[in-house]
């Protein structure tokens, strides 16, 4: 079997309905698809969405937004950033756009997050930002977290691409103490604009900043201008900014997305409680599920081989395959990758946890399009090849 037959379950499919290409029809209608009120709106939805009085600042990626946020807590030439190394490349190759650099840690073997004491140890009279990343959209130790930064003065900007929504100690993240918070809106995260992203913060004048950064370092957005009564061809530049608005056809396809959250979020927990209890008894290390006052995203369902596995994690992936179903694995961690290798000279047994996990992991197919018959044949797909 292969990705071509119509039963192959892929690791993942993006949940668009009727309601999504009606609205982005009416906006393709309306004569304005770049930023305008549907961003406007889908700003004011998510704020409002997150509770906590945040302002919500739309961008074409979550890229995008981690490069706004650290602009505008001012990484800069020299400057290092705080990250795990088992993440996506981008949640720190916005460091180098700035002229600063990465230091990658290691992750806690259970959670697979941010090893708060890794943090610590990593930290240099350069280090400006620690960037936590909610792996899987199971919140990082954030009480810790919060604590090493105010000790030694540095901020907090959270990668929660994983992480709509994710509870933790209580509150959302987006809601909690940080300098920024930043959402993606890929195909495959928890709710999809195609492309997109969002910057969350509590900080007036971050989100000012950000706002004038993410479309030129113009004062005035595309739609003022052409809407309020100072003359429309009339703008000031000041700052050499980026282009990374989101356009309203964007916008609008993630107004409905919001819409329907709370619906996907029922419909994620009710495919990984049951892939948790399936799979009870296979020689696999099954996803830490969230602490008493938090909530999981599951973004991923990340599996593990155990010791008693009698096939490497490739084999079991191809073995999946032939099986017609996708998977992937999050991630082939950053001091793998040749560019961060090569850069910091890095080597596996500096990062002994995620290295180990690297090794033995799998991520298998959770999305909320997914039927339970789909999970079905994955989790007999997994008992016929692990039992
Ligand atoms: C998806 C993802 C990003 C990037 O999101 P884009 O919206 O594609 O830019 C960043 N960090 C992590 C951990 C991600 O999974």
């Amino acid at each position: 079997m292969n990705a071509a037959d119509e039963s192959f379950i892929p690791f993942a499919r993006p949940d668009i309905g009727e309601a999504e290409i009606e609205a982005v029809s009416r906006t393709l209608r309306s004569g304005w698809v770049t930023t305008g009120p549907e961003t406007r709106a889908f700003e004011r939805e998510f704020a409002d969405y997150l509770g906590g009085g945040v302002q919500a600042v739309a961008v074409n990626s979550a890229t995008a937004g981690l490069h706004l946020a650290l602009e505008a807590i001012g990484v800069g030439p020299g400057d290092e950033v705080i990250a795990p190394t088992l993440t996506f490349t981008a949640t720190v190759e916005v460091a180098r756009y700035l002229g600063a650099d990465a230091r990658l840690v290691d992750v806690d073997p259970v959670t697979l997050n941010i090893d708060p004491a890794r943090i610590e140890a990593a930290i240099t009279p350069r280090t400006k930002a620690i960037l936590p990343v909610h792996y899987g959209g199971l919140a990082c130790d954030m009480d810790a977290i919060f604590a090493i930064a105010r000790r030694h003065g540095i901020q907090v900007v959270e990668d929660a691409a994983h992480a709509l929504p994710t509870r933790c100690g209580g509150a959302l993240v987006g809601t909690l103490p940080s300098a920024a918070a930043v959402f993606s809106f890929y195909a495959n995260k928890t709710m999809t604009t195609g492309e997109g992203g969002m910057v969350v913060t509590h900080d007036e004048a971050l989100a000012a900043r950000m706002k004038v950064m993410r479309l030129h370092g113009i004062s005035r957005d595309a739609f003022d201008r052409f809407t309020s009564k100072t003359p429309a061809w009339y703008y000031e530049v000041v700052a050499p900014g980026f282009k990374y608005n989101l356009t309203d056809t964007a916008a609008a396809l993630g107004r409905v997305q919001l819409q329907r959250l709370p619906a996907f979020v029922r419909r994620r927990e009710h495919l990984a409680a049951r892939y948790l209890d399936a799979l009870k008894g296979l020689p696999l290390v099954l996803p830490a599920d969230a602490p008493a006052g938090g909530t999981h995203a599951w973004h991923l369902f990340v599996l593990r081989l155990s010791d008693g596995a009698t096939v490497t994690r490739d084999e079991l992936i191809q073995a999946l395959s032939d099986a017609g179903i996708g998977t992937s694995v999050h991630y082939v961690p950053l001091h793998r990758q040749p560019y961060w290798q090569g850069r910091y000279g890095l080597r596996p047994e500096q990062f002994p946890q995620a290295d180990k996990a690297y090794q033995r992991m799998f991520s298998i197919p959770l999305f909320t399009a997914m039927s339970d018959d789909e999970q079905g044949r994955v989790i007999a797909a997994l008992r016929a090849i692990l039992g």
